[in-house]
């Protein structure tokens, strides 16, 4: 912070309220209002050397820090972090992002000292009980799975499709079948076709039936030499089972390409459905979402895959193999299709969907079968104040739309809004891009009855107002620190700094 007698400093706003002016619901200065000049955290013993200033051509470049006390620092910090969102504030019906209950016990096992400190250059020796946590958890995610190997190294969702994908590629290239199209259905996760194309495959997209469902009559139509595959989100975006996936699975094989599944959605199957019996030849876990590791804030998320046997070869390495009674790292094979990350992925995460697989157990099927019950709970419960475009049982999510409430201007963004001020957090909003004006919700497993029932009068309530005052919901949201923001204008003009 430059000194008061200098040219930089930001003068103190003798208008700007100050701490505790909205109760203990606390107003929160800039670091660079908050500073003083000379304020400091540390004191350092007086410099034995003569002060120069900095000269040169890059002098004065660079941003003038704040000077201020580490217990300022602490509670401008610790304040922020009081004005977040998150699962463990309250329900967060974000739907496709499955956002449940990260139980403590996961954080607990993750934290001990021998697996959070270990180096991941220790000899194999000296970190038997990493390896054979990476070994075991690959071990449950097959069976879950019901396919052969599974690889822990993507680091997200999509990441695992980018593995599973490059596998699919590098299987056509290495039995030169020259075929080049993926098949993806328009209920297909954003990330689908964007891998696909990543991975040199041109999409063709798949018109789903009048259930939501992908049909297949339309898959064979589409079908032809060129196809090296097909990506199935299941259950879809629309929180809907492709229950034909068998039989489209045995169309694609008999054409010579092979089934991705995106597990992202396993929360609502699994314990149940056995997707190497469905045709899948390889699918990706969502570890931040199924198997509940955190999730948000960007991460670190982790996106195992799982393969049946005629991919296993081509899994990145390494692998880690179980012999004698020792657990040892071996190279990928030569059709491997390389490393994707770093030693051996997130391995933090790896711990928690460890602890989390262990202690639910066999139970994972009263999981998915809760997921389910919440989701069809919240379909029952708001069918008669909401348009549901698609009417049949859903899975872990449902998805409305704003239908009803157009007619008097009330649009999904408003409704979104006003949930913010009934203490909801919002849930995913004009996805998927099937439906228009989209209310994704997913309550996941680990929301009580009471909680959805709020959740519900929350929902009904809104529905009155758009009726009564559906201008009022244009302001929406009024109990928050800002309200309806230009969201165009904060994307591509952020603001970031005091000045
Ligand atoms: C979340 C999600 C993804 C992407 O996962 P990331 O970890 O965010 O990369 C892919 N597919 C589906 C269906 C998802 O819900």
């Amino acid at each position: 912070m430059t000194h008061p007698d200098g040219n930089a400093t930001i003068p103190a706003d003798p208008d700007s309220p100050g701490i505790g002016a909205g109760g203990l619901v606390l107003d929160e200065p800039l670091l660079w209002e908050r500073g003083r000049y000379g304020r400091s955290a540390v004191d350092l013993p007086p410099s034995g050397v003569p002060h120069r200033p900095l000269t040169g051509p890059r002098a004065g470049d660079g941003p003038d820090w704040p000077d201020l006390s580490e217990l300022e620092v602490v509670r401008h910090y610790t304040r922020l972090s009081t004005w977040n969102f998150g699962v463990d504030t309250g329900m967060y019906p974000l739907g496709s992002c499955t956002m449940k209950y990260n139980p403590k016990i996961n954080e607990t096992v993750a934290a001990l000292a021998g697996f959070a400190a270990a180096h991941p250059l220790l000899p194999d020796d000296a970190c038997q009980g990493a390896l054979a946590v990476i070994y075991e958890t690959e071990k449950l995610l097959a069976a879950v799975s019901g396919l052969a190997a599974v690889s822990l190294q993507p680091a997200a969702g999509a990441h695992g499709e980018l593995c599973g994908m490059l596998m699919i590629a590098t299987y056509h290239r290495h039995h030169n079948t020259g075929k080049t199209v993926v098949l993806i259905p328009d209920t297909a996760h954003g990330t689908n076709p964007a891998t696909a194309a990543m991975c040199g495959f041109t999409e063709v997209k798949v018109p789903v039936g009048p259930d939501g469902r992908m049909e297949p009559e339309t898959v064979r139509r589409l079908l032809d030499d060129s196809v090296a595959g097909i990506m199935v989100t299941n259950p879809n975006t629309l929180g809907i089972f492709e229950s034909h996936l068998p039989e489209i699975s045995r169309m694609i094989h008999d054409a010579g390409g092979l089934v991705y599944a995106d597990g992202a959605n396993l929360n609502a199957v699994m314990g149940r459905v056995d997707m190497g019996k469905m045709g899948v030849d390889v699918l990706h876990f969502n570890l931040h979402k199924s198997m509940s590791t955190p999730h948000g804030g960007g991460g670190p998320g982790s996106g195992p895959v799982a393969v049946a046997e005629s991919l296993v070869p081509y899994l990145p390495g390494p692998r880690i193999v179980h012999e004698d009674g020792r657990y040892r790292r071996v190279d990928g094979s030569a059709l491997s299709i390389g490393r994707l990350h770093p030693f051996y992925g997130q391995f933090g995460i790896f711990l928690r969907a460890f602890a989390y697989l262990l202690s639910v157990g066999n139970r994972l099927r009263d999981v998915s079968g809760l997921a389910v019950l919440n989701a069809n709970y919240l379909r029952a419960r708001l069918r008669e104040a909401y348009d549901l475009p698609f009417d049949t049982d859903c899975m872990h999510e449902v998805v409305f739309t704003d239908a009803k409430q157009r007619g008097s201007k009330v649009t999904t963004l408003d409704i979104a809004k006003r949930l913010i001020d009934l203490g909801y957090h919002p849930p995913t909003i004009y996805f998927p891009l099937v439906v228009g004006g989209a209310l994704m919700i997913e309550p996941t497993e680990t929301e009580c009855k009471e909680e959805l029932d709020g959740f519900v009068e929350a929902m009904l309530a809104i529905a009155r107002e758009a009726e009564s005052d559906p201008d009022s919901l244009h302001r929406a949201p009024v109990l928050t620190k800002v309200g309806r923001l230009d969201e165009t204008l904060a994307a591509r003009k952020p603001k970031l700094t005091g000045d």
